[in-house]
């Protein structure tokens, strides 16, 4: 699959091994990169990923879905009002998507409520609805099974990594990528 040998060889880590693994994990999320993990099912994946979410420090966030930074949020809720304070550890940062065909680019990346939009305008926050990616905000996505998802939708993923933004129907929405990816493949 073309896509997934662009992904390794140009973008991303491809690790091999556990011991390797957990050491180049760590050195990727010093270097606030991104990692896709390449293994068969079983191989303790997502507890590596989990692992990396508690090395995290505990942050001050709103009280929200989005742990927005009380003084830069993210969520068209807490741009409209004031929420509670609240400290989170970083294991409560990560979040677990699984890879599936039925996947979609609006699941994931969130949607623009064309009604809204008409009102607000297409770029505004209002007219936005934050995907699941942004549940990490802050802390740790893992992606499971990458490549059981649409190219569509990798190619989406892809562009919010790099370049901070999606197009999203016919809007290209500002999306800043403010998590740790870690990716995961069975190459099977
Ligand atoms: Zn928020």
């Amino acid at each position: 699959m073309l896509m997934t040998d662009y992904l390794i060889s140009s973008k991303f880590e491809d690790i091999l091994g556990q011991d390797e693994t957990k050491k180049q994990l760590k050195s990727a999320l010093l270097m606030n990169r991104n990692v896709i993990i390449v293994g068969p099912p079983g191989i303790g994946k997502t507890t590596l990923a989990k692992n990396i979410a508690k090395l995290l420090k505990p942050i001050k966030a709103n009280n929200c879905q989005y742990h927005c930074d009380p003084d830069n949020p993210l969520c068209p809720e807490c741009k409209t009002s004031k929420k509670e304070i609240i400290e989170l550890a970083g294991i409560k940062r990560f979040i677990r998507i699984q890879g599936s065909p039925d996947l979609t680019a609006e699941d994931l990346l969130g949607d623009i409520d064309p009604i809204k939009a008409l009102k607000f305008g297409p770029l505004s926050i209002e007219a936005f609805t934050p995907g699941k990616i942004f549940k990490a905000n802050r802390g740790v996505l893992f992606f499971d099974e990458l490549n059981r998802c649409p190219e569509k939708l990798q190619n989406a993923l892809l562009q919010v990594l790099e370049e901070g933004k999606a197009t999203i129907g016919s809007y290209d929405v500002e999306l800043p990528a403010n998590f740790i990816f870690i990716g995961s493949m069975n190459p099977e």
